[in-house]
């Protein structure tokens, strides 16, 4: 195997990052070598793209070069000595979460929080690149049925699905309203219909992201800015107009900015479930705490994350059996050495795309290129 690879890589602590070419990474006893298919930008890359307070504090100046990106499909090249639950031709994805088998999260099944937990291309080299490494207690094996450009939007799709079906997967008639119209809330849109959400409202700012909602199965599109002419007040109105007097039964911040978690309280229906996936601008959010949660009998779910591997595994079956179509979500294509096109769409005011997806090899780019043109047919 080669020992020189092509990679997207975060150099300096400024904007951008440089398409170079770096060593293979290391194969450790317990960890397999992947040739990477697709991979796809995630708004955690943009972080880093930019490079934010965030990233700052999060990775540091100091721990650069590092190859970016964390969502993943591909080909099993070689297996560490001690590698037993994987082999070579496997196609997996990536559980970005990495798992400390010591935290005591771990010990009682929830692999994906926990003290020790490390992050794939963000506390080490990620997979934007033509190989990257990983230990084996994180890889998933895919169906081969699933075209690369769908396997490596797995770990969004099962943040999106975990954070749908939340920890009772009780959704089945109930209303929901998302609020967001980002990749993740699009694809979460595309489970609930699938698992049987009776009634999905969407609460967005992007008139690309909502025309996407509505292929997704939502059937109520509300604009953020009221620029429909609902204001938050008409908002909660239609909302409650629509679901019996009552509010939605389950409401998903996919955003995190203020007024969009205070208004998602406002939405909710007594008794009903929050599901805090957003990350807020600040630690601190002011809410009405007596009245949006204690006398609402709320519930609130906080998301990081996917079951490992119960989400994967739900995700896996609906997307081999066509549950959910994801493809109104991807939306753009391009060789990895494009990088910077994918990015400078992402950093676009307004955002004229959704999920867009990268391949190191340019064969396996032209398939994907052919599959995506037959799809629009
Ligand atoms: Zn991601």
């Amino acid at each position: 195997m080669a020992e020189i690879m092509n990679a997207v890589v975060k150099e300096k602590p400024e904007l951008g990052a440089e398409f170079r070419q770096v060593k293979l990474p290391e194969l450790k006893p317990e960890w397999v070598m992947v040739k990477v298919k697709a991979c796809s930008i995630c708004g955690t890359d943009v972080h880093i793209y930019k490079w934010d307070p965030w990233s700052d504090n999060r990775i540091g100046a100091k721990n650069l070069p590092q190859t970016l990106g964390h969502e993943v499909a591909g080909e099993v090249v070689e297996v560490g000595s001690h590698v037993s639950r994987i082999k070579v031709g496997d196609y997996i994805s990536a559980e970005t979460h990495i798992y400390d088998p010591s935290d005591i999260t771990a010990l009682v099944g929830q692999f994906h929080i926990g003290e020790n937990m490390k992050i794939l291309g963000v506390d080490c080299d990620g997979s934007f690149a033509e190989y990257f490494a990983v230990h084996q207690s994180v890889c998933w094996v895919n169906d081969t049925s699933i075209p690369p450009e769908f396997a490596t939007i797995q770990e969004p799709m099962g943040n999106a699905t975990y954070a749908v079906l939340g920890e009772d997967n009780d959704i089945a008639g109930k209303s929901m309203v998302f609020i967001g119209d980002g990749p993740i809330a699009l694809f979460g849109i595309g489970v609930a219909r699938a698992c049987g959400a009776a009634n999905i409202f969407v609460v967005g700012l992007s008139e690309y992201g909502l025309q996407i909602a509505k292929k997704m199965g939502a059937d109520h599109i509300l604009y953020a800015d009221g620029r429909d002419g609902k204001d938050l007040q008409k908002r909660v109105e239609y909302i409650k107009d629509n679901t019996y007097g009552a509010g939605a039964d389950i409401v998903l911040d996919m955003v995190g900015a203020l007024p969009a978690i205070q208004e998602g309280f406002k939405y909710l229906r007594k008794g009903g479930r929050f599901t805090a996936f957003g990350i807020a601008p600040k630690d601190e959010v002011p809410i009405d705490y007596n009245n949006s949660i204690v006398f609402k009998g709320a519930q609130i779910h906080g998301i990081n994350g996917r079951k490992i591997f119960d989400t994967w595994y739900r995700v896996r079956n609906l997307l081999t059996m066509k549950r959910v179509d994801v493809a109104p979500v991807i939306t753009h294509l391009f060789e990895l050495k494009d990088f910077k096109k994918g990015f400078d769409l992402l950093l676009a005011e307004p955002r004229l795309c959704s999920k867009i997806v990268l391949f190191p090899d340019t064969e396996e780019f032209q398939k994907a290129v052919k599959r995506l043109e037959e799809r629009i047919k």
